[in-house]
């Protein structure tokens, strides 16, 4: 693409700015107790602000409300969806980037801001605007431009309840040079390599040592796993943790046999371990036939090298 060019598509998605994607919609459904029972199950939010009535009454509000962070689910299209939808601007948006090579789409964040709460019987209205394209960027995926989407919320009256920014990376897809590089010196495949971010890096350096920790809770001593920067006890952000003895039960089990991934040893058995310590580990069984493991095998783990790079336990019949 040449400078000339360049600028006559920088102009032309640039023009979709401020464009809007919905107009202001009312959720089909009302903020019911049924959805909100749901979604707190799934997320596993026991806060009986949202699910008991009764509590919630002799509260300071008099009444149950939804969670803030369920107000982009109210105006979901559901299954309708799977059938298609009517075109929009940001369709429009991606299909242009999409006719210019940026093929590559990547979900970067979400933020949401909460402005007022709604309850069982309030309708909410969601609008959504293009709110921002960042200018060309060089990125780990490839060249692109990140583009914001701003959905705005209300209640029935008007009154804004919260905003959701959704930000996008659209890409030109780069051939990675590992990919590459392997056609001429015939490397051995390696499992996936563990995404080490800042509240789990920790854990896998010390599983690169040969150690399982386990994250403990410095106000309540609470164990949990994986890694997580805040307790669900008692909200406490100070943490330090404990060795496992790597001794363990299986609560649940299966065999993967397809798709075979580069990297990984056929038969593969994963399980989900009971670790002695109380808190469940994802791992493999290995060392002895698959149709022997079952619910409630004993184990016992060890951290060893699986590959070239990878370090992580495994479980073996105790
Ligand atoms: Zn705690």
């Amino acid at each position: 693409m040449t400078a000339n060019e360049l600028n006559a598509f920088e102009d032309e998605i640039n023009a979709f700015v401020g464009r809007e994607v919905c107009p202001p919609t009312p959720a089909k459904d009302d903020v019911n107790t049924a959805m909100i029972r749901q979604w707190t199950e799934i997320i596993g939010d026991t806060n009986p602000a949202y699910t008991n009535e009764a509590w919630a009454a002799k509260s300071t509000r008099g009444k149950s409300i939804a969670p803030p962070a369920m107000m982009y689910v109210w105006g979901q299209e559901g299954f309708a969806v799977t059938t298609g939808r009517p075109a929009d601007a940001q369709a429009d948006l991606v299909s242009l980037f999409n006719k210019h090579g940026y093929t590559g789409v990547l979900g970067t964040n979400v933020k949401q801001e909460y402005f007022k709460e709604v309850s069982p019987n309030d309708n909410v209205v969601m609008e959504m605007v293009i709110d921002n394209i960042s200018e060309r960027k060089t990125t780990g995926r490839g060249p692109g431009y990140f583009f914001e989407t701003l959905s705005t919320f209300t209640n029935q009256h008007g009154e804004k309840i919260g905003t959701q920014r959704f930000k996008v990376l659209k890409f030109i897809p780069q051939e990675q040079p590992a990919a590459a590089a392997a056609e001429d010196t015939l490397q051995v495949p390696t499992r996936i390599a563990s995404p080490r971010g800042h509240d789990n890096k920790w854990w896998w350096d010390a599983c690169d040592a040969g150690k399982v920790l386990i994250q403990r809770c410095k106000n309540c001593q609470t164990l949990r796993h994986p890694p997580r920067p805040m307790c669900g006890e008692c909200q406490s952000m100070e943490w330090d943790s404990i060795e496992s003895t790597l001794d363990g039960e299986v609560l649940s089990h299966t065999e993967l046999h397809h798709p075979k991934i580069p990297g990984y040893q056929y038969p593969l058995v994963c399980a989900v371990i009971r670790l002695g310590e109380g808190t469940n580990i994802v791992s493999n069984v290995v060392g002895c036939d698959p149709s022997a493991v079952h619910i409630g095998m004993r184990v016992k783990g060890k951290v060893e090298q699986v590959d070239e790079k990878t370090m992580l336990p495994q479980f073996y019949p105790a």
